[in-house]
């Protein structure tokens, strides 16, 4: 394995080069599948409420395009910058191929706490890039979804701008929508629901019983707030969850529908919720637990303190939660890592089943999705565990393996124009 830097660019060359290398690809290819497609930046002018104006920046990458139309969140978050949007945009187009969607990957956002801006100055901000993005995107171009600091609303805003500037409605533009304008049933929890199945599946193969299995969830959002829900809900112990403000801990487990209620009812963090300890974040990464999920950012667990992790096996809900470096430390320690862009992968896979329903004006039962949704993620998983074990390789160097061959292989087959 090459050794990178540590930040999520380096990680994902690192991951694309051993993939590349096992998997025997030329130079060429491998430099033509690192490179993005297109990368823009755009300026995001935007009228404060008190008449000032302030001048953001946002970014759209499409990694590659080859097995169809870009697919990827957008995030609103102070540290976005270009680097990292292309490192994101180049999981999407691993994953998307990995889950057997027809898309290429892509991502977006803007540098901007989004908790900084009213309601009204998210909405013209969302508009503004929308519409420096409406010659690149589309239902049939390249099709955003919700990430970091982003939601349904933010959708429906896009949604909106495009269908605005384009002259007709285009639900298909983006997926992780309101269900009054085209959203799927079972989107909003689909990638926790994915989390979820790829955890248990985890779980059989290494012989664990969940009843009698310890989580900690790094990240209480729109991922990792729904995670502990349906985790709680099938019988594991959340033992401690956390958010951009410090964590929760309690041995006899949480109640996660009870902490989501405190916050929707108003509470602006975890933190201080009524029958808990207070722990950091650092110290929710090390804690004494079976499984541990990061489900906030890239880059947390780290050469740094790898030698510190407790859990056996850890289930990426975040994109790149660990670093190349701390990833080789876990592999020598025997942890079971399962990769981001097979545990995650629930929310594209349903984002896929919007469009898709979007596509034929024809919409399915929650049952219909949450069904598809449990095929697409037991297959995938059962791929890259078969590949692992049979290759003796880590489960992501065997995620990246099938996810790099399938798009090496549409390059192949479609050629290089002219
Ligand atoms: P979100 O904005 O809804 O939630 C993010 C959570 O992380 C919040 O609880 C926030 O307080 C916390 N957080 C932010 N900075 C933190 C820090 N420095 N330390 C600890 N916690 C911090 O975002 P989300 O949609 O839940 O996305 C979380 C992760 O999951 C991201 O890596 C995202 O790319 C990935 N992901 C999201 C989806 C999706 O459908 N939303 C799909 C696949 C992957």
């Amino acid at each position: 394995m090459i050794l990178g830097s540590g930040s999520a660019w380096d990680t994902a060359c690192v991951q694309l080069a051993n993939a590349a290398r096992h998997l025997g690809l030329d130079d060429g290819l491998h430099e033509l599948l690192r490179t993005p497609r297109r990368a823009i930046t755009v300026s995001v002018p935007l009228l404060r409420d008190d008449g000032q104006l302030m001048v953001l920046t946002g970014y759209r990458v499409q990694h590659n395009l080859a097995r169809g139309p870009g697919k990827g969140g957008i995030r609103y978050h102070p540290s976005t910058d270009l680097e990292e949007v292309k490192a994101l945009a180049m999981w999407m187009t691993w994953k998307c191929a990995l889950m057997g969607i027809p898309y290429g990957g892509a991502k977006g956002g803007i540098a901007v706490e989004p908790a900084l801006l009213s309601r009204q100055e998210r909405e013209r901000m969302t508009r503004r890039y929308a519409a420096e993005l409406v010659p690149l995107i589309g239902p049939e171009k390249d099709i955003p979804a919700p990430d970091v600091g982003t939601d349904e609303q933010t959708m429906a805003w896009i949604m909106d701008t495009y269908s605005t500037h384009t002259g007709h409605t285009a639900t298909g533009v983006v997926t992780g929508k309101p269900l009054s304008i085209g959203g799927s049933a079972g989107r909003a929890g689909a990638t926790s629901r994915g989390v979820q199945l790829a955890l248990f599946a985890a779980l059989r193969q290494t012989g664990r019983d969940p009843h009698a299995t310890t989580v900690a969830i790094q990240g209480f959002g729109k991922v990792g707030a729904l995670t502990a829900q349906y985790l709680h809900d099938a019988g594991c112990k959340v033992v401690a969850v956390s958010d951009v403000k410090g964590g929760v801990y309690n041995p006899q487990g949480l109640n996660p529908a009870a902490l989501i209620r405190h916050l929707a009812e108003g509470a602006e963090t975890v933190v201080g919720f009524p029958g808990t300890d207070t722990l950091t974040n650092d110290d929710l990464l090390e804690l004494d637990v079976d499984v541990l999920v990061p489900a906030a950012l890239e880059g947390v667990i780290t050469i740094e303190n790898a030698d510190r992790i407790s859990a056996r096996i850890i289930v990426e809900g975040a994109n790149g939660p660990v670093t190349a470096e701390a990833d080789r430390i876990l592999e020598d320690r025997g942890v079971m890592v399962v990769p981001d862009i097979l545990a995650n992968g629930g929310g594209v896979a349903v984002s896929y089943f919007e469009w898709v329903q979007d596509m034929q004006a024809y919409f399915w039962s929650e049952d219909e999705v949450n069904d598809r949704l449990r095929a697409l993620m037991e297959r995938a998983y059962s791929e890259v565990a078969m590949l692992a074990t049979t290759q003796g390789i880590s489960m992501r160097k065997a995620a990246h393996v099938i996810g790099v061959s399938r798009v090496a292989e549409a390059h192949r087959t479609r050629g290089l124009y002219p």
